[in-house]
C-alpha cells in the first residue's frame, strides 16, 4: 500500500509543464567548468528510429552546450513496452539497475493504435475542461536517473505546446536533478554543482553523479538501488 501510495506521490511531482524561463545573462555569470560528458542508456519502442534517436540527442545536446554538457547515448536497445501507462514504463524503469556503462537510463516511447484511441479521448477532456491528461513524459525522483518520453507525435492538439525534442529538453534538465521554477537561476546552479560533484572523491569516478530534486547526493550506482526497488 505504501508502496503504491509513493508511486501516485512521484508520479503527481512528475508532471510536467515548463522547466523555467531561461535568465541568458544569470546564466553568463555561472561558471560551469570543464566540458563534461555522461552516458546514457537508450530503450526505444520500435516504432522509434535510431535515426530519431540520433535527432533527439542532437537537439537535447545543442541545449546541454550551455552547460559544457553532453549526452552519449550507449546502448540503444529495442524493447516492447511494460504496460499502457506511463506508470508501468517509470515503475518498469525504477526496477531496473543502472548498468556499468549507463548515467542514466531513458525510455523513448513509440505510438501505436491504442495510444490514438487514447489521445483522440484526451483531446475531447481537453477540449471540454481544459485539463491536459496525457503526460509526455516524467523522471523518477528517487535518484533523478531515469526517466521517459512519448519520442513520436504527429497530430493532435499535442504538437501545438510540445513535441519530442523539447519534450526530451525538459525531462533532460530533470535527469541534471532540476526541479521546475519560474526562472532557471535554481537549475543553473542545480547543473553547476552536480559538475561540480565530478571532483568530490567519494564519488564512483565511472559514474556521473546527480542531486536529486530534493537535494540528496547520487555519487554511485548503488544508492540509485533504492528501498523502493530493494522490496
Ligand atoms: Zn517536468
Amino acid at each position: 500500500m505504501l508502496k503504491q501510495f509513493s508511486i501516485l506521490i512521484l508520479i503527481l511531482f512528475s508532471q510536467c509543464t515548463t522547466i523555467g524561463f531561461h535568465e541568458p545573462k544569470v546564466r553568463a555569470g555561472i561558471s560551469f567548468g570543464d566540458n563534461a560528458s555522461f552516458r546514457v542508456c537508450v530503450l526505444r519502442e520500435p516504432e522509434v528510429s535510431e535515426e530519431e534517436v540520433r535527432d533527439l540527442f542532437l537537439a537535447w545536446n545543442e541545449e546541454l552546450s550551455l552547460y559544457n554538457l553532453k549526452a552519449e547515448p550507449v546502448t540503444v536497445n529495442m524493447m516492447e513496452r511494460p504496460g499502457f501507462w506511463g506508470t508501468d514504463i517509470l515503475i518498469y524503469l525504477m526496477t531496473n539497475r543502472l548498468t556499468k556503462d549507463c548515467d542514466r537510463l531513458l525510455y523513448l516511447k513509440g505510438r501505436t493504435w491504442g495510444d490514438l484511441a487514447f489521445e483522440v479521448l484526451t483531446l475531447g477532456i481537453f477540449a471540454g475542461v481544459g485539463l491536459k491528461l496525457e503526460v509526455q513524459g516524467a523522471v523518477e525522483g528517487q535518484s533523478n536517473t531515469r526517466g521517459y518520453i512519448k519520442a513520436k507525435y504527429i497530430s493532435t492538439i499535442q504538437i501545438l505546446f510540445t513535441s519530442p525534442k523539447s519534450t526530451l529538453i525538459h525531462e533532460g534538465y530533470h535527469l541534471l536533478g532540476c526541479g521546475h521554477q519560474l526562472f532557471m537561476k535554481e537549475c543553473y546552479e542545480k547543473i553547476r554543482d552536480v559538475k561540480l560533484l565530478l571532483t568530490d572523491p567519494e564519488r564512483d569516478p565511472n559514474f556521473f553523479p546527480n542531486i536529486t530534486t530534493t537535494g540528496k547526493k547520487i555519487l554511485n550506482r548503488n544508492q540509485v538501488l533504492t528501498d523502493f526497488n530493494k522490496d
